[in-house]
């Protein structure tokens, strides 16, 4: 018979969401009228903005006509939205990215979790714990790990914890890591890496010979200037980084699918015969290989985010996601409970009360108050004793479950 990829079976059964897509619907089916309200899994609620539908609208016509009629378009991306992305993300901050250095994709789900296969399996990682669980199971598929440990870690992965007593900063992995994976603002500790920060990094990554993989899905939330939108922004980091960033969140594309990865053209890494390679190359022909292009009509709607009206839009929306972030901070902390992150960033950490566990307070949250949020501990056994709460709702729901939560948990404490 054939066999499978065995490095499958490594991976952590019950994967986080459908575990808590198990335990409400339990809940539901034994409390048929309890009003649950969703502050759990990061999809965006607020609909796709007028700008951005009505590019859309008109691609799809455009289609419609043979003159205008588009088929295959790059693998890379249209020269439109790469160049509006190159002026609009890059070069109102001034860093330099081209226009050629930036690869649209359909998610960057899909690029942090390919973009290991262009490199060694014997590369090493390290991972920030709690981590968004993409970039460790890719490795796991790929056999870059061995078996998961009674700790929750897996063999051969370098866990960098990130926990209230390092203000969820790691330090530096003590042994060499080829491939870093960070995350600013953080999902799911919605930290911020400043300058100095991220200047650490790029000195480190130059040191120690590593590529920094730097997803910045979140770059929209920050509202403090003083704090870098890309890793491009510091020094020497054109030799060692590759930037995620993906339209999701900042402009409602859960659904609609549109991202981008910028792979600087002097990011080199070795060869079987020690020679440097090109990254950039590497990247453009396994795109060009294994993917076809997003659709036409999603990248006018992709550049529609950058036109007057699009950043007017959807600055908007990041705007009452931030105040639904802010309504959740306050409420929690006024109840005595530390909270983190939700300043510039859609979500809100918090330290779980009275040292319970993160599922134990997801059943609490669940039973006492019918909220639904994310176990810390679904994001690595870093996260145990923390739970994440979303600001991606409705904000009469959030307003309604801080209520409750307020009412639950002061007469707990
Ligand atoms: C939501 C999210 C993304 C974006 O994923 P898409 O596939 O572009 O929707 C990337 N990284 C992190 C950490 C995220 O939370």
């Amino acid at each position: 018979m054939t066999r499978i990829n065995s490095h499958y079976q490594k991976l952590q059964a019950g994967y986080l969401f459908p575990e808590i897509g198990r335990r409400v619907r339990e809940f539901s089916a034994q409390n048929p009228d309890a009003k649950i309200i969703r502050l759990g899994i990061g999809d965006v609620v607020l609909p796709l903005p007028e700008s951005i539908r009505s590019a859309i609208k008109k691609a799809v016509d455009e289609m419609a006509d043979p003159k205008t009629f588009r088929g295959y378009g790059p693998e890379q991306g249209y020269e439109f939205l790469r160049q509006a992305i190159a002026d609009n993300d890059y070069g109102t901050r001034k860093v330099s990215v081209s226009a050629d250095e930036i690869f649209v994709s359909d998610g960057s789900k899909c690029d942090c979790g390919n973009i290991q296969e262009i490199f060694s399996l014997d590369s090493k990682i390290a991972v920030v714990d709690p981590v968004y669980p993409v970039y460790v199971d890719t490795n796991v598929m790929a056999g870059r790990s061995g078996h998961i440990a009674p700790s929750g870690h897996y063999e051969g992965i370098i866990y960098m914890p990130s926990t209230a007593e390092n203000q969820f900063k790691p330090d530096f992995p003590k042994e060499h890591a080829d491939l870093i994976y960070l995350c600013s603002p953080n999902n799911p500790t919605g930290t911020v890496l400043t300058h100095e920060d991220l200047k650490g990094w790029v000195e480190y990554a130059r040191k120690s010979g590593s590529i920094i993989l730097f997803d910045a899905a979140y770059h929209d939330f920050i509202t403090d200037s003083s704090l870098p939108h890309s890793i491009f922004e510091i020094d020497g980091a054109r030799e060692v980084a590759i930037e995620f960033r993906s339209f999701s969140k900042n402009a409602g594309f859960t659904g609609t699918r549109c991202a981008f990865t910028v792979v600087p053209k002097e990011l080199k890494a070795l060869n079987d015969k020690g020679e440097k390679v090109s990254v950039h190359a590497l990247w453009n022909r396994r795109q060009s290989t294994k993917f076809n292009g997003v659709s036409y009509p999603v990248q006018r709607g992709a550049e529609a985010a950058y036109s007057p009206q699009g950043k007017k839009e959807t600055q908007e929306m990041i705007r009452y996601y931030l105040n639904n972030a802010q309504i959740i901070r306050e409420g929690l902390a006024s109840i005595g409970l530390e909270v983190y992150g939700g300043v510039d960033a859609p979500y809100v950490w918090l330290k779980t009360p009275g040292d319970l566990g993160s599922w134990d307070f997801f059943d609490l949250l669940l039973k006492e108050a019918n909220i639904v949020g994310t176990p810390g501990a679904g994001f690595g056994p870093g996260g145990e004793g923390y739970f994440r709460l979303s600001s991606f709702a409705f904000k009469e729901n959030v307003e309604e479950a801080i209520t409750r939560i307020k009412q639950q948990l002061k007469v707990k404490n």
